[in-house]
C-alpha cells in the first residue's frame, strides 16, 4: 500500500508541512491536508493587516516566549536550518528588504499572494486538500495511525503532522484542540494564555481616552519591579491599552507562579530626567500666563491625555491655573508624565489575541524534526507548541519553519515503531 502522510490543520504550518512532504517524498507517497474551514489559510490572509509579515531579520530567542528556554534555543536553531525564507525564494516568492524593525513582507505586500502561491504549490505537488473536514480523534495503531473525522469517516496514515494551531483567533478556526489533543495523548503541556493581545486595566484610568495614540515607553512591572520595556505606540481603548508596545508585553503574562501585582508604567518623555523635566515644566508655565490645567499640556501631549495625567497626579480641576503649582506639584506632574501607572491588567481575550502562549512542552519534540520523542511518525508543529513570538513576523517564521522540518522528515518514511500508544479525541 502507498505510504500516506496526513497533515491536520491547513494554516501556515500545515500548508508548509504538506508541500515539503509532497516535494521530498518518494513517488507514490500520498499526502493529504485536512482543514475544518471551508478553505485553507484563512488566518494567513489576515496577517500583517493583510500584508503578511512573514519573517524578521532580527531573529533570535529573545523575541520568543516559552517556559523552556533551553529547548527553545535548540528548536529555533533547527528552524533556522530549515530556512523558510530560502524555501519561499526558491519557490518564486520575492520579499522586500526588511523595514526599520526588521520586518519582512512579500514584495507585493499582499498576504493573498503568499496564500495563492502556497495553494499553487499544494496543487503542483499533488497534495490532496480536504476542507470542511474537522478532525475529532487521533489513535495510534499497531501500524501507523488512524484519524477520525466529524461524520465518522476514518483515515489511516503512516505519519501524522498535527498543525492544529492554538486558541488565538477562534474566528479563524482554532479552538485549542491542538494542545488538547496532545494532552490527551499523554504529552506535557504548558497552560495556554492569550499572547500579543490588548490589555484591560481599571476602566477609570482610561476614561475618555479611547482612540488616542501616544508614543513612548511602556514598562511591565511585577510588584513594582520592571520586567521589560517596549518603545513604540500605545493606543487607548474603552477598556484599557493596545498598540504594539503593549501587545508585546502581554507575552510576559504567563499564568501560574506566585501571585504578583502587575502594572504598566507609561513614560511619555523617554530619556528625560524627572527633576529636569519638572524644572522645564515650571519654566514653561511662566511663559503661558493665565493658562489653566485644561490648556497647559497643549503642545506637549494630546490634550485629553495631559488632563488625565494631571488628574491622576491629584493636581486638581481643569480650571486650576498652572501658575498655582509649586515645586513639589511640578515634580508630581513630571513623575506622572514619565511613570503613568495602569493597574488591574488582564488580557482582553482570545478573539483579539494574535498568538497563543503555552502549549505542548518543547521538550516533548525532537528539534531537528518536531517529531514526538519516542513516537516515530507523529509530529507537532506551529502555534500548538509552547513557543509564542513577538509581533514582527516571528510567529509565521516559526510556523513555516517547523512545518518544513516535520514535512521533510515525515517524507523520509521511517516505519512507525511500537511505542507508548497515543490517542486523543475531541470532547
Ligand atoms: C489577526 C492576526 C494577524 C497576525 N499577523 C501576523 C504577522 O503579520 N506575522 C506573524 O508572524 N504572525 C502573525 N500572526 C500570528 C500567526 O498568524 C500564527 O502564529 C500562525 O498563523 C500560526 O500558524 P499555525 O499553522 O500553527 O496555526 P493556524 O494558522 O492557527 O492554523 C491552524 C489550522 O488548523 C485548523 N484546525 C483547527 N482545529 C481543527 C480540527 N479539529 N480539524 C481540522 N482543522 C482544524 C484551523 O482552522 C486552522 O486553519 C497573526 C495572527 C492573527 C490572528
Amino acid at each position: 500500500m502507498a505510504r500516506h502522510i496526513l497533515i491536520l490543520g491547513g494554516g501556515a504550518a500545515g500548508i508548509a508541512a504538506a508541500v515539503a512532504a509532497a516535494e521530498t517524498a518518494p513517488a507514490g507517497t500520498r499526502v493529504t491536508l485536512l482543514e475544518r474551514n471551508a478553505r485553507v489559510g484563512k488566518k494567513l490572509l489576515a496577517t500583517g493587516n493583510g500584508r503578511c509579515n512573514l519573517s524578521n531579520a532580527h531573529r533570535d530567542a529573545g523575541w520568543y516566549f516559552s517556559a523552556d528556554r533551553k529547548a527553545l534555543a535548540a528548536c529555533l536553531a533547527a528552524v533556522e536550518q530549515a530556512d523558510p525564507l530560502g524555501w519561499f525564494a526558491a519557490h518564486g516568492l520575492w520579499c522586500r528588504e526588511p523595514d526599520e524593525a526588521g520586518r519582512i513582507y512579500p514584495y507585493s505586500n499582499q498576504a493573498a499572494d503568499v496564500l495563492n502561491l502556497l495553494l499553487d504549490w499544494l496543487e503542483r505537488t499533488g497534495v490532496e486538500v480536504r476542507t470542511d473536514c474537522a478532525v475529532q480523534e487521533l489513535r495510534q495503531q499497531r501500524e501507523g495511525y488512524t484519524v477520525r473525522l466529524a461524520g465518522g469517516e476514518s483515515l489511516r496514515a503512516d505519519a501524522v503532522i498535527c498543525a492544529l494551531g492554538g486558541s488565538a483567533g477562534p474566528q479563524f478556526g482554532t479552538d485549542g484542540f491542538g494542545p488538547e489533543l496532545a494532552r490527551q495523548c499523554g504529552l506535557r503541556t504548558e497552560p495556554l494564555y492569550p499572547c500579543l493581545v490588548p490589555l484591560q486595566c481599571e476602566k477609570k484610568q482610561v476614561q475618555g481616552l479611547a482612540g488616542i495614540r501616544v508614543k513612548g515607553d511602556a514598562t511591565l512591572l511585577a510588584d513594582g519591579r520592571p520586567l521589560r520595556t517596549e518603545r513604540g505606540e500605545v493606543q487607548f481603548t474603552e477598556y484599557g491599552l493596545s498598540g504594539i508596545a503593549v501587545m508585546q508585553l502581554s507575552g510576559l503574562l504567563r499564568p501560574g507562579g506566585k501571585p504578583v501585582e502587575r502594572q504598566i508604567s507609561l513614560n511619555l518623555f523617554p530619556g528625560e530626567e524627572t527633576d529636569a523635566l519638572a524644572a522645564r515644566l515650571a519654566a514653561r508655565a511662566k511663559a503661558l500666563p493665565g493658562v489653566t490645567a485644561a490648556g497647559y499640556t497643549t503642545g506637549l501631549v494630546n490634550r485629553r491625555v495631559g488632563l488625565a495625567v494631571w488628574k491622576a497626579c491629584g493636581l486638581g480641576a481643569d480650571t486650576r491655573p498652572a501658575a498655582e503649582l509649586r515645586g513639589e506639584d511640578w515634580l508630581r506632574l513630571a513623575r506622572g508624565l514619565t511613570d503613568w501607572r495602569f493597574t488591574g491588567l488582564q488580557p482582553v481575550g482570545w478573539n483579539q489575541a494574535q498568538t497563543t502562549g503555552g502549549g505542548i512542552a518543547l521538550s516533548e519534540v525532537e528539534p531537528e524534526s518536531f517529531g514526538l520523542r519516542g513516537c516515530p511518525g507523529l509530529y507537532f508543529v506551529g502555534e500548538t507548541l509552547d513557543c509564542a513570538g513577538s509581533c514582527g513576523g516571528y510567529n509565521l517564521h516559526w510556523a513555516f519553519g517547523t512545518g518544513l522540518l516535520a514535512g521533510r522528515h515525515a517524507a523520509q518514511g521511517q516505519p512507525p515503531q511500537r511505542a507508548k500508544p497515543r490517542t486523543g479525541r475531541k470532547k
